[in-house]
């Protein structure tokens, strides 16, 4: 292509896209209240399918309403002084957002997956009721990606499997074997450290807060 067509199509490409943007706006789903919101039975189904791993979400204070210094609030707040054990709950992000531009809050429904299979139900499940869909793992997402009120959530926190690889060969790779490691969906910073660096002698970089998720900063 010569430079000047180069330049001349650079030049006409934001109008093009702006013209593709306006002609797919985002699309609404359905939402907590709506007529076509899942009835209890179709929750009931997913939660079957799941092996009981459905979890109904509320506010991470709500229990705060009933005053301050109640036990429910209290111990929200004690969580706050604790990055592991806020993790542990599906209605937390390490993050309460940003201003003006998105706060943090709980889905609806959380499945915490620890099988392919409950990701699988989850996103049929969100695609056949045309439900919002998030994914969460260490819940650090300073953009707020994993925080999607009203949504369903696919909550990798137990998919935290860690397998050393000694001799790993990527699939159809005829490169030399080398020392590797393979960590779950859900793995934190802090399991990759522990098994890699602590009891395996080795090295593998990643971030300098442990109980950020390996999958949401790779
Ligand atoms: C308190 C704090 C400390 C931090 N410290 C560091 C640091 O020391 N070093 C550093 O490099 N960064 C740091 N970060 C930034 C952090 O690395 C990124 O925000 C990272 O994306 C968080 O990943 P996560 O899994 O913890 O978060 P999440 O919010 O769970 O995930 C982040 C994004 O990845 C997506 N995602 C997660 N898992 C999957 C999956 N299995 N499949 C598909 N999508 C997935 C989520 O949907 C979301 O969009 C920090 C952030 C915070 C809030």
């Amino acid at each position: 292509m010569k430079r000047r067509s180069l330049l001349k199509t650079a030049a006409a490409l934001p109008f093009a896209l702006t013209g593709l943007s306006m002609a797919a706006p985002l699309r609404r789903r359905v939402r907590p209240g709506d007529a076509g919101w899942p009835s209890a039975d179709a929750w009931d189904g997913l939660q079957r399918s799941v092996g009981g791993r459905l979890v109904k979400l509320d506010a991470p204070f709500a229990g705060c309403a009933a005053g301050s210094d109640s036990p429910a609030c209290t111990a929200a707040l004690a969580r706050l002084h604790n990055g592991f054990d806020m993790g542990d709950q599906p209605n937390f992000t390490h993050t309460s957002g940003w201003l003006d531009a998105w706060s943090s809050q709980p889905s609806a429904y959380a499945v915490a997956a620890t099988t392919t299979a409950d990701v699988v139900a989850a996103v049929n499940f969100a695609r056949t009721h045309d439900l919002r869909l998030v994914v969460k793992g260490g819940g650090h997402s300073y953009q707020g990606t994993s925080s999607a009120p009203g949504s369903l959530l696919v909550w990798t926190r137990h998919m935290n499997d860690v397998r050393l690889e000694p001799d790993f060969v990527a699939r159809n790779c005829g490169t030399a074997p080398q020392p590797a490691v393979t960590l779950g969906a859900g793995a934190m910073w802090i399991d990759a450290y522990d098994a890699v660096t602590t009891r395996a002698g080795r090295y593998v970089q990643g971030g300098g807060c442990t109980s950020v998720g390996v999958a949401g900063l790779v």
